[in-house]
């Protein structure tokens, strides 16, 4: 990711703004981040050496509330690309209706190259370093790539020790035993789940009849893959950084992940001599995925897998984008020429924000909700941010990424407003 995906999440505003009558205050408010912290965090290694790591904090509007947003830990991070994350952020957020702006944090690193011990020094050190810019009300951090539910426990504590006091709803995300919440592991694949078997009936399909290809097998894409399966689609394409498998009549899905979770990946399941040789009919490439002639298919990888040089190939009638930013926005226009409906990121892999926002809740109120719970609350406010999203896609006749965005320009655009507008000043006395 570099500077080129902060100017393509630009173009799509600048598009959806064709379809709002939000005030020119509201796009004047919107055009760059609010506020962009740079720090330097000097970690002691083990072996003796000091180093210093580059991080950042950026709030891109905290308009609908205080921001909210995860922490990366990658050798690419750049000031460039945690604003565009941010940007993201305060679109899904909006999106989906939940009382937060957009930001998003990282440090520029490989953890891998880490030891545990100097892994925890830097996360320590990085709150240490942006303490005085999040907080509860302020900016609340999540995991993202690279950083997971231990990371997010170190980074609670540190604030509790400076702030001398137990602060629980500063980050989300947590074990659940230090108030983490139930079902947040399983919240992005879950919520995808939900738009998924909501809009289905729309194209008058039903899960027996409808055939899905997955690429990406981590937490997100595994996870979903065992609920449609159980759910009873038929999954006939897997794939993860190594290849893929398919199989005509659908994959088994549940052995695929008991051995995914045993042996190398995917293809190694296919090729070694185990209960899941008979799993699959076929090996094939990421690429030979995407283009499977499917009902469905789920990018649940990286970003900028569909893109202006394969976007021809790809003959599923319905994606739904699990990962974030999987589609360039050159490659948009030719799915939308091909007819192909698109479910986008801000909508689609929103359950994680969604499940964070009721650990947030829970963190505040001190009241602990089971998971039966927090699944209802997940299906009710995403399947109603999906049926929104459809209306306004229907009754402006846009695509349903534009729809999404003008949806959360309309919120984002109520709430900027709010506050007074030229027409206000000028016309009322
Ligand atoms: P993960 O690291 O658990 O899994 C990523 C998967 O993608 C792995 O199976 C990996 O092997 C595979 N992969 C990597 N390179 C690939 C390639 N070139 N082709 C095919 N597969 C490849 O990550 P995750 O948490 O599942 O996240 C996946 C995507 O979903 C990311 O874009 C992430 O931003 C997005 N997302 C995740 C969450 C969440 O809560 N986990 C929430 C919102 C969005």
């Amino acid at each position: 990711m570099s500077e080129s995906l902060l100017a393509d999440a630009g173009q799509r505003l600048e598009h959806a703004l064709k379809y709002t009558s939000i005030s020119d205050d509201a796009v004047e408010t919107l055009k760059f981040p609010h506020t962009s912290l740079t720090v330097s965090i000097p970690v002691r290694m083990d072996n003796g050496s000091l180093k210093v790591f580059q991080g950042y904090r950026v709030r891109y509007d905290d308009t609908r509330g205080p921001g909210k947003g995860g922490v990366r830990y990658h050798p690419n991070v750049s000031l460039d690309e945690v604003q565009s994350l941010a940007f993201w952020m305060t679109f899904k957020c909006a999106a989906l209706n939940l009382p937060f702006g957009g930001a998003k944090g990282g440090i520029t690193v490989n953890p891998k190259e880490l030891s545990r011990m100097e892994l925890e020094r830097l996360s320590r050190g990085y709150v240490d370093a942006i303490a005085d810019f999040i907080g509860p009300d302020v900016d609340i951090l999540a995991p993202d790539v690279y950083t997971n539910a231990m990371i997010m426990g170190w980074m609670m504590d540190q604030y509790s020790i400076i702030k001398r006091q137990i602060c629980p709803a500063v980050v989300t995300g947590k074990p659940v035993s230090m108030g983490g919440s139930l079902g947040r592991d399983t919240a992005t694949a879950m919520g995808a789940f939900f738009v998924i078997e909501s809009t289905l009936p729309k194209f008058d399909r039903t899960a027996q009849t409808t055939t899905v290809a997955i690429q990406g097998f981590g937490n997100a894409g595994a996870i979903l893959a065992d609920l449609l399966f159980q759910a009873g689609y038929k999954v006939v394409a897997v794939s993860d950084s190594q290849g893929g498998i398919y199989a005509k009549n659908g994959l088994d899905i549940p052995s695929i992940r008991q051995f995914k979770d045993s042996c190398r990946g995917i293809k190694a399941i296919y090729c070694d001599n185990t209960v899941c040789h008979t799993a699959a009919d076929e090996v094939l490439t990421n690429a030979e995925l995407l283009a499977l002639d499917v009902d469905i298919l789920v990018p649940a990888a990286l970003e900028n897998q569909i893109t202006a040089a394969n976007a021809g190939d790809i003959k599923a009638r319905l994606i739904y984008e699990v990962a974030n930013g999987p589609i360039t926005s050159a490659a948009d226009r030719i799915l939308n020429e091909k007819g192909i409906y698109v479910f986008p990121d801000i909508l689609v892999n929103a359950g994680g924000v969604t499940v964070s926002y009721f650990e947030w809740v829970q963190n505040r109120s001190g009241l602990y909700w089971t998971l039966e719970e927090i699944n209802q609350r997940l299906k009710l406010r995403i399947v109603e941010e999906a049926e929104l999203i459809w209306s306004i896609a229907r009754d402006l006749s846009i695509d349903l990424r534009t729809a999404a965005y003008v949806h959360s320009l309309n919120r984002l655009g109520e709430a900027i407003s709010a506050k007074g507008t030229r027409d206000y000043y000028l016309n009322h006395h």
